[in-house]
Formats: C-alpha cells, structure tokens, sequence
C-alpha cells in the first residue's frame, strides 16, 4: 500500500523542499511546507490553509477536465466551496490509495474504468447519481462515514471486495448492470440497498449488521453463502436465482410471503410448478426464520416437487447420446426419482406413504404366497413343506415375518417362490428405513 510507505518513512529523511516527492513514482517537486518531503499533492497537511485547498481542487478539476486523471495516493482536503468533483467527466480516473477528507462525486460520469482501491474517506463520500460507464473498482476502500451511493448506475462491473463500510452505506435506488460483487465487505451501519437492481451479485462471506434489499431486484445471481447478518429485510425482493446456504443471522431475515400466497404443493403433480422452485424456497426460509418448521417443511416438498417435475419436463430419451446415465437428461432416472423421492417417500415429508406402501407390499405379497401356495410349515413346527394347504392368515403371517425380517423358522418359502420372499425382505429393509427417516425429519426438527 502506498499510503503507508509515505506514513512508515521517517520524517526528515527528505529534506524540506529538496528532491523529488517521495510518493512512489510521483515526480513532482516537494514541497516546502511538507513535513516530510511529499510534493503538495502528496501531503497530508495540504489543507490547513484554505486557500492551498482551493489550489489544490482547482488543479484537481483542471486535471480531471484534461482527461488526465490519475490521482493515486493524492490527499484531498476539504473543497472549500463543498462541490469537490460534482458533476465532473471522469475518463479513466485512478485513486488507488488517496485519501479524501470530503468527497463529493455527486453526478458526475465515469467514462472509463475507475479504480478507487484502498481509498481512504474520512469525511462523507457522495457518488449519488454519478453513472459510471466503466468498471468501477473500490477494493478495500474504508468509508468512515457516509457513503452514498443512491441513485448511482453502474453500467459496468462494480466490484466493492472487502471494502469497509462504518457507518451508513446507501445505495438505494441504485442499479448495476454488469456483475457486482461486495465479497467480504463489512458494513457496519445501516446498508440502503431499498429498490436497488442487480444484474449478478456477490456478497460471499459479506457481514451485515442491519441491512435492507425492500423491493430490490435480483436479475440473475444473488450470492450470499456465509454472509453474516444481524437483521436482514428482503421484503418484496425479487429473486431469480438466490443462493443463501451457510448465512449466519444473529436476529432475523425477513422474506416478505410471496404474494398471492403460494400453495403448499405445486398444483398439477406431472407439469412443471409455475413459480418455480425459487419462491417455495424463499418462503421456506422465510418460514424457517419464523419458525414454522411446520411450514418449513411443507414448502421443502413443494419446493423439491418443483425442482422434480421441472427436470422430468426437460428430460429426453436420448439413450443414443453419450449421457445416458446423466440424471438432468434421462428419463428413466426422472421417473424413477418421481416414484420413489416424491412419491413413495414425499422428500422425508410424508411418513404415512411410506407406511401405507409397506401395509400394501405385506397383504399383496401374502395374496401370492397365498395364490402360488409358495410356502409350507418349516422344520421347526415338524410340518412337511409340501404336504398341505396354507391358509390365508397363516401366508399373511409369514408375509409380516419376512417382511420384517424376522424369520421365526414356522414356515419356509418353497425353492420356487424363493425369490417372492427373498424380494419382499428386501422391500421391507428399505421401507422400514425410510419411514424411520421421514419420521424422524418430520418430528425432530
Ligand atoms: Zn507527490
């Protein structure tokens, strides 16, 4: 970081008004009221005279005018006449490391890329209405006060990574056309993000204290995995695609109800949900913030049921192609997850299914034990395998003990309907399995 090398240097290394600044790569002359031998652009005492002030944002202007915009490292001290760089055309500007005791960008237009990387703002930084046609870059930037964004237009990739916001960060009404990302970024104060419009963004691992998306648009991406809020207000968002896993929220996130409420189960099981799973996940989460797990889990299985139905839609028998086993396009895979997940098994939501369905295999298996005669009395009760008619409740009986996997011995299935009972074990293993699972997901929340 530039800045701290001019901080760490000893002061009187540089004689007063000897050489060059000592900022690296400025060549200008030091100047000769600077204490430690900056040029008058580098130091940080440039504005204890107003009228230095002045000089220096007029130069500032009349560079910025120019087109030659690179201000690295600069100190700006307070614009006497409070306009700072209002309304200015900016092409290309670079102030990477400058320090601004007052900023004021407030309509003005970036026609290049700008980089405000690891800019320091002391006092209020205003960049509301400015447009910026280029990439705007304020990594690391510290804000330690306002910085107002409201109304800014990001027509090109904003990138905020780490930046520090202490108190109020305001970027209402704001609108970003190309990818934004605020990863890592802190935001100690309120954070205005109320209407805003984003194409892609990225807030991984971001920290929140309170923060407000009211009515905000999320055009693609909404990333926030593992960002961490104390209170987070996203009513009447809307999201297209949103990923929240691993968020931390010390007080709650609000998720307004999407509106007309959402049924619990999309309506027509073999077409695709019109919503789309993205609601149904958000009232989940939103549930879940409540709650509700009731709720919760409910729109889990309208949200699993809309993510099924839309990939059985979009699945193709295409066994002639080389993805024959890929999940998204085949769809025997489809129909065999539609059977068992939703179901048989309701997504671990629904455990009288999968009682119901063992209920059906024991009484259905007795039938065929009953209709092939395909069992006799085993060893054990003496009884010769072939020598008489079993009853009903006696294939009933032996159809509960094989499905349980008991085994008691009385009866024995015949060598040839060996495999009926052989298959009917390993159904119950399976169903018992599974209605443990959904049981318990449904019940130990
Ligand atoms: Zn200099």
């Amino acid at each position: 970081m530039p800045l701290s090398l001019l901080a760490e240097r000893p002061a009187g290394n540089y004689p007063v008004g000897m050489g060059m600044c000592n900022y690296p790569g400025c060549r200008r002359e030091s100047w000769p009221s600077s204490q430690d031998g900056s040029c008058f652009f580098h130091c940080d005492d440039n504005g204890s005279r107003e009228d230095d002030a002045r000089k220096l944002w007029d130069e500032a202007r009349r560079l910025a005018s120019e087109g030659g915009c690179d201000f690295v490292g600069w100190h700006f001290p307070e614009c006497p006449d409070r306009t700072g760089f209002e309304g200015c055309e900016l092409s290309g500007a670079d102030f990477s490391g400058a320090v601004f005791q007052d900023a004021n960008f407030t309509g003005s237009r970036f026609a290049g890329p700008a980089r405000f990387d690891g800019a320091d703002f002391r006092g209020s930084a205003f960049f509301g209405q400015a447009c910026w046609s280029g990439s705007a870059s304020f990594r690391q930037v510290k804000f330690e006060t306002l910085a107002g964004f409201d109304d800014a237009r990001f027509e090109s990739s904003a990138a905020f990574d780490a930046a520090s916001f202490q108190t109020t960060a305001n970027f209402a009404e704001a609108r970003f056309d190309g990818q934004a990302t605020f990863t890592g970024a802190a935001f100690g104060g309120l954070a205005n993000f109320d209407h805003c419009t984003f194409t892609s963004v990225r807030f991984g691992q971001a920290t929140f204290n309170l923060a407000t998306f009211r009515s905000a648009c999320f055009g693609e991406e909404a990333y926030f995995r593992q960002a961490r809020f104390v209170q987070g207000d996203f009513r009447h968002a809307i999201f297209r695609d949103c990923e929240f896993s691993g968020v931390v929220v010390e007080d709650e996130l609000i998720f307004s109800p999407p509106s007309p409420p959402l049924p619990f189960v999309p309506a027509r099981p073999f077409r695709p949900s019109e919503h789309g799973e993205v609601p149904y996940r958000l009232a989940k989460q939103a549930a879940q913030a409540r709650g509700d797990y009731r709720s919760a889990g409910e729109y889990h299985y309208a949200e699993q049921c809309a993510i099924e139905s839309a990939r059985r839609s979009h699945a193709q028998w295409r066994p002639w192609r080389g993805d024959f086993w890929n999940r998204h396009t085949n769809i025997l895979w489809c129909w065999f997850e539609f059977l068992l997940a939703r179901a048989l098994f309701g997504y671990g939501e629904r455990p009288a299914r999968v009682l119901l369905a063992g209920m059906v295999v024991v009484v259905l298996w007795a039938g065929m034990f009953y209709a092939f005669q395909g069992m006799g009395p085993g060893e054990l009760t003496g009884g010769d395998l072939a020598c008489c008619r079993v009853t009903f409740p006696e294939c009933l009986h032996f159809s509960v003990v094989t499905f349980t996997t008991v085994g008691y011995g009385d009866f024995k299935p015949k060598p040839s309907c060996r495999f009926l009972a052989d298959s009917e074990a390993v159904l119950g293993a399976a169903l018992m399995a599974m209605f443990v699972v959904a049981l318990t997901r449904k019940y130990m929340r």
